[in-house]
Parts: C-alpha cells; sequence; structure tokens
C-alpha cells in the first residue's frame, strides 16, 4: 500500500477545509470499500480523511421525509421502525445487501459511493480500464463479462453498479444533501449518477472535496406495497446478477394509480425504469402488464455475449416483484 496521511476530522467545515487543501485527498467513512481499494492498489490518495467522528449521523423522521445521516450505518437503517413500517423496500435492499458484520460498519454516505466490482477495475497488473485508468480501455468488453450492465453502457465501460440501496432510494424519488467550499446543495438522486459515456471514471456529479452529509427519502403514501428482489449466484453475500425495487398503489377496483421501479445488477448506474412506470400506471394489476412492464424497462438494453441472459432475468426479476406486491400470480 503507498503510504498516506492521516487526519480525523470532528466538525464539517474542517473536512472541507482538509479536502479543499489537498487534491491528492479522499475521505474515509466505514472504509469496507475505501481500504480494500488502497489495499490492492487501484486507490492511491495521499491523505486520508476520517469523517467518523462527524456529527452526521442518526436516522429521523421530519415532516413526510426520512433523513439519513451520511454516517448512520446500513444495519442502523435497516432497523430503523420508520423504514420497516413505511418504507419496506429499503429494509430489503439492505438486508440482502453484504454480511451483518459489513452493514455494522459501513454507512449510508459511503454505501452510494461505493466503486464497481468489475474484476478488472479491481486488479491493476489489467492495464485495460477507462474506470480506473482514462483511455487505458476496457478489458471487459473482450474478456469476462458475465456480471456486467446491459442498460447504460457505452463503448467505454459495462461495469456494473453495485450498490442495492441506490437502486431502492432512486425509485423513491430520494435527494442527496452535500456540503462543498461553496456551499450546501441537494441533488436529487436521479441526476446523481452519471452514465459512463467516455468518461467513466466521473461517476457522479459531487465536486471534489464535497461531503454528502444526509440522504432525504420521502415516505410512500399510504396503502403503498413495495419490495426488493434480488436475484444473485448464491443465498448471501453476493453482488446482485439483477433486481428491482417496486412500489405500487392500487385502487379499489385493482388498477394501479401509481408505480415506481428501479433495477439493479443490469445498468452502469442505479436505473430508474420510467418506461415500465409508464406501462404500468393505469394498468391492471396482471401478469400481462407486469410483463409488458417488464419488456419496456429493458427495450434499449445492449447484451454482450455472456451477459445477455441479464435481459430475460431482470424482465422475470420485475414481473416477480410485482406479483408479489400485488399478490398476483400468473
Ligand atoms: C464482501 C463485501 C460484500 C458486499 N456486498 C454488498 C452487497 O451485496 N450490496 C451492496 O450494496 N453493497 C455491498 N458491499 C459494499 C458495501 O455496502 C460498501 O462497501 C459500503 O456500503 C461502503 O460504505 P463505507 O462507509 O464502508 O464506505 P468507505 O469505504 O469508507 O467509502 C467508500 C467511498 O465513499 C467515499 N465516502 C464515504 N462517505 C462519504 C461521504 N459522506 N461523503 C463523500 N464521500 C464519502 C469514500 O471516500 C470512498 O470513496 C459489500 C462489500 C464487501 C466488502
Ligand atoms: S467495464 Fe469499466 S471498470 Fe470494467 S474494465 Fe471496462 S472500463 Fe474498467
Amino acid at each position: 500500500m503507498r503510504p498516506f496521511d492521516y487526519v480525523r476530522v470532528r466538525e464539517v467545515a474542517t473536512a472541507l477545509a482538509e479536502a479543499g487543501a489537498d487534491s491528492d485527498a479522499s475521505f474515509l467513512a466505514g472504509g469496507t470499500t475505501q481500504l480494500d481499494l488502497m489495499k490492492d492498489g487501484v486507490l492511491r490518495p495521499g491523505r486520508l480523511i476520517d469523517i467518523t467522528r462527524l456529527p452526521l449521523g442518526g436516522v429521523e423522521l421530519r415532516g413526510g421525509n426520512l433523513f439519513v445521516g451520511a454516517l448512520a450505518t446500513m444495519e442502523e437503517l435497516a432497523a430503523d421502525p420508520v423504514v420497516t413500517e413505511r418504507l419496506p423496500l429499503v429494509r430489503e435492499a439492505l438486508l440482502r445487501s453484504a454480511s451483518v458484520q459489513l452493514r455494522n460498519m459501513a454507512t449510508i454516505g459511503g454505501n452510494l459511493l461505493q466503486r464497481t466490482r468489475c474484476r478488472y477495475f479491481r486488479d491493476p497488473s489489467v492495464a485495460a480500464c477507462n474506470k480506473r485508468k482514462p483511455g487505458t480501455g476496457c478489458a471487459a468488453l473482450t474478456g469476462a463479462h458475465r456480471t456486467h450492465a446491459v442498460l447504460g453502457t457505452s463503448d467505454h465501460c459495462i461495469a456494473t453498479s453495485p450498490s442495492d440501496l441506490a437502486v431502492a432510494l432512486i425509485a423513491l424519488d430520494a435527494v442527496v444533501h452535500a456540503s462543498g467550499q461553496d456551499g450546501d446543495r441537494t441533488i436529487p438522486l436521479t441526476g446523481f449518477y452519471r452514465p459512463p459515456g467516455d468518461t467513466p471514471d466521473v461517476e457522479n456529479v459531487l465536486k471534489p472535496g464535497e461531503l454528502i452529509t444526509a440522504i432525504e427519502v420521502p415516505l410512500l403514501p399510504d396503502g403503498a406495497r413495495s419490495d426488493y428482489l434480488k436475484v444473485r449466484d448464491r443465498a448471501s453475500y453476493e453482488f446482485a446478477l439483477a433486481s428491482a425495487a417496486v412500489a405500487v398503489v392500487l385502487d379499489d377496483a385493482q388498477v394501479i394509480t401509481s408505480a415506481r421501479v428501479g433495477l439493479g445488477g443490469v445498468a452502469t448506474h442505479p436505473w430508474r425504469a420510467l418506461e415500465a412506470e409508464e406501462v404500468l400506471t393505469g394498468g391492471a394489476a396482471s401478469t400481462d402488464v407486469f410483463r409488458a412492464a417488464a419488456r419496456a424497462a429493458l427495450a434499449g438494453a445492449q447484451p454482450r455475449p455472456q451477459n445477455a441472459f441479464k435481459v430475460e432475468l431482470a424482465q422475470r426479476t420485475l414481473v416477480r416483484a410485482l406479483e408479489t406486491v400485488t399478490g398476483v400470480s400468473s
């Protein structure tokens, strides 16, 4: 590991000043991604700013929205009674992520900023990785890409976005609160992540040195039914091959009056499936409508030889999640 300086901060202003003073610095929260990548030589910051003592914890209901401190842990958020009662898809997404030990360390801010699990990104002995070293190419295009993305890809990168939580949050219209040298701002999660395009190394719209302070999550309306379904190679401790976060409201005639759909495991960033939502809204809660929505969600997919199975897998995952929340069966 490359030697680095370490500083622990206790105030947001100090964290921002430290980050602003050193372009080679990086924040450290739970460390479950950051330290792995440093040990492997993928990330090589000259300075670590430990933010774990900042007053950015807690989960709190304010008005109709849940405010989640950036340093709240994944386990803390999963155990929150409001989440259990009003945002079950968030709870499911968290409980299907990593392990209890990791969830007790890992923070919500860090979860949203975790890096891809693409094996080539995580192996500096592989030269071609545009995300790790811009302009070097993409080893996954001609190499192993079974777990890679079919939506939102470019010729420069097809890496899959790994966060389960972000898929649920993007379906819920969550908002990121950030602080930087220029002040505070809010960023809708739908506009937070950047598709790879020709700069896959730039994954989100945060400015250098900007700190996530909280995530604001609107609660679902009364009567909404929601779930997060994750399909993976083994039952635990594994990232999604395909996942679906769904939330629907039905009227008395079993017509869908509101629908939210997020997809994970298949896209380069947490994916809001607006096309599926359009098909669902105003439609009857039926397997035929769910299948039409799933086809719409994956219509733009660009599969490659080893990950073509994900197109159908994602469709089936979405249909099953919708069947589960509506009680409809095929
Ligand atoms: C074995 C294993 C299995 C896993 N399985 C899953 C899984 O199934 N699903 C899933 O979603 N995740 C999974 N994860 C990933 C895990 O959820 C993330 O590692 C964790 O959420 C990151 O949080 P952290 O607090 O440890 O972040 P850190 O590692 O401390 O930081 C991650 C990144 O975020 C930056 N950062 C952290 N906090 C802030 C902030 N407030 N503002 C600005 N920048 C910040 C850091 O600088 C760093 O770049 C797994 C991880 C491991 C090791
Ligand atoms: S898919 Fe992206 S992260 Fe993986 S090797 Fe290609 S450029 Fe790198």
